[in-house]
């Protein structure tokens, strides 16, 4: 499936091709962080199919516990976060997590499963009892 995407700014736009089946909630401490929410949405890209169209990424390159380099990729301007990519050179480490929310077909991308579930926070699975309010 073709996706593109738009930071909040519109200085990055991008395209790339997903499994959508393979669509996931990561509950994942880095996740909550830098999401700044409770969990994040990811789609892989798939190999090489990612295009940027317009601006230039800012990459942090964050270390996992495992010891796993990863690419984050934001827009330097407003923030919003893209991907997080192997860094150049890796071998073993070819996963491309596309970040959904910018994506303009994010609609079409329901998670399929949960990852990282040992720190999902406790009331994300209460999340659909909650009030509602349509608009603010
Ligand atoms: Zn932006
Ligand atoms: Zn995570």
């Amino acid at each position: 499936m073709k996706v593109d995407g738009r930071c909040l700014c519109g200085f990055i736009s991008y395209m790339a091709e997903v499994d959508p089946e393979q669509a996931q909630v990561c509950h994942c401490t880095d996740c909550q962080v830098l999401s700044s929410s409770a969990f994040r949405h990811t789609v892989p890209a798939r190999h090489g199919t990612f295009k940027l169209l317009t601006g230039e990424l800012k990459i942090y390159v964050k270390t996992a516990e495992s010891g796993n380099r990863r690419a984050l990729a934001f827009c330097p301007s407003c923030g919003t976060s893209i991907y997080s990519a192997p860094v150049e050179g890796s071998a073993r480490d070819t996963y491309f997590g596309l970040r959904v929310g910018p994506l303009a077909q994010r609609d079409q991308l329901p998670p399929k499963s949960h990852c990282w579930t040992r720190s999902r926070q406790h009331w994300v699975t209460d999340l659909a009892t909650l009030p509602e309010v349509e608009k603010e």
